[in-house]
């Protein structure tokens, strides 16, 4: 469907958990309170509100969290979810930790892409910005997905002073093998607003002068706006994600369902409506797919991140919210 901006949304970010088994610093740094079993969307009502937005035209769904791979059920929920006839994409992103024991599985279900998020190959800062002592894990389960045929990319999310260093090493992974590296421009959002990021389009000069012999990507890859390059000698390409200082707002195509159902129509912002509020009522399936639809129109025309206070700044962690 169509918002008020006249942007076609057709995708859809459902976190199914706000638990994780990782402590990423910029993140989910320390045992947060969890939000009460009950409260969080069952896996019934998730497809309840995917069944909805596939009759609005919203027919991609990238499950997150949280950590999905640590929601019990989530393959059988892909599973469902993917064999319903109007479903276009079902991909996911995790940070990888638990992606070798189900990769087959995602498979075998047709999963159309993983996302891993991998913010160094340094095994002291992957301890240090992650809590976990788990890079040779995630690595094995990126090179099992991969060698299994799933379309594996890599998210990097560059700190200053913290793994900005490792960047380039990150590189390796794109030069020899098909799977696509992007940096991704940390947030001010939770935790996140304690952070620096590196400015990407110093990055993307470096690396273009690096790597001199290559071209720019032009064909979209993905669910949404990252510049790409593509150095002849690499089998993946280079993406760079820029958010706050490369708005793209008016190329957005998104809509966020948090893990306790609030439908969430820009990361920035808190407008959206509960949908778990409204099936617990009791709510028709009619109702709530003309609920969705009058939340959708309404949806903010930019983000105003870094502009200033605004009461209107929704307050969720990214782990609630699900990147
Ligand atoms: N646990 C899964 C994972 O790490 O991929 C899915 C959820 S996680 C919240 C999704 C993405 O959000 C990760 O790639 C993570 O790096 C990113 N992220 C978390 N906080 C962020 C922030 N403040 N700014 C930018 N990206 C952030
Ligand atoms: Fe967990 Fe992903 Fe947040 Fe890291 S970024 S703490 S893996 S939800």
């Amino acid at each position: 469907m169509k918002d008020n901006y006249g942007r076609e949304i057709e995708y859809m970010r459902i976190s199914i958990t706000d638990r994780c088994n990782f402590r990423c610093k910029y993140c989910m740094p320390c045992d947060v309170p969890f939000i009460p079993h009950e409260q969080i969307l069952s896996y019934e009502e998730i497809y309840q509100i995917c069944e909805s937005a596939l009759k609005l035209g919203v027919n991609r769904f990238k499950i997150t969290g949280g950590e999905p791979l640590v929601r019990k059920g989530c393959l059988d929920f892909m599973r469902k979810l993917k064999s319903l006839p109007e479903t276009r994409q079902v991909t996911i992103t995790t940070n990888g930790l638990l992606l070798g024991e189900y990769a087959k599985e995602m498979k075998e279900i047709g999963i159309d892409g993983i996302n891993v998020s991998l913010d160094t190959l340094d095994r002291d800062t992957f301890c240090h910005l992650t809590g976990v002592d788990g890079l040779e894990r995630v690595l094995d389960s990126i090179y099992t997905a991969y060698n299994l045929g799933l379309k594996v990319k890599i998210n990097c999310v560059p700190l200053k002073n913290v793994n900005e260093k490792d960047t380039f090493r990150m590189l390796e992974i794109c030069k020899n093998h098909s799977i696509d590296v992007r940096f991704i421009e940390i947030m001010p959002i939770g935790y996140g607003k304690d952070y620096a990021g590196i400015t990407l389009t110093n990055l993307e000069r470096r690396i273009r002068e690096m790597y001199p012999n290559g071209e720019e990507v032009m064909r979209k890859l993905g669910n949404g706006p990252a510049r790409y390059y593509h150095p002849y000698e690499f089998r993946g390409s280079i993406g760079f994600i820029d958010s706050i200082h490369g708005k793209f707002c008016d190329k957005c195509n998104r809509v966020r369902i948090t893990s306790e159902g609030f439908l969430k129509t820009c990361l920035y912002y808190n407008h959206g409506v509960s949908l778990r509020d409204y099936i617990r009522q009791g709510g028709s399936q009619e109702g709530l797919i003309r609920l969705m639809q009058e939340t959708i129109l309404k949806k903010p025309g930019e983000h105003h991140f870094g502009n200033c206070e605004d009461a209107q700044e929704d307050t969720r962690k990214m782990s609630q919210i699900g990147g």
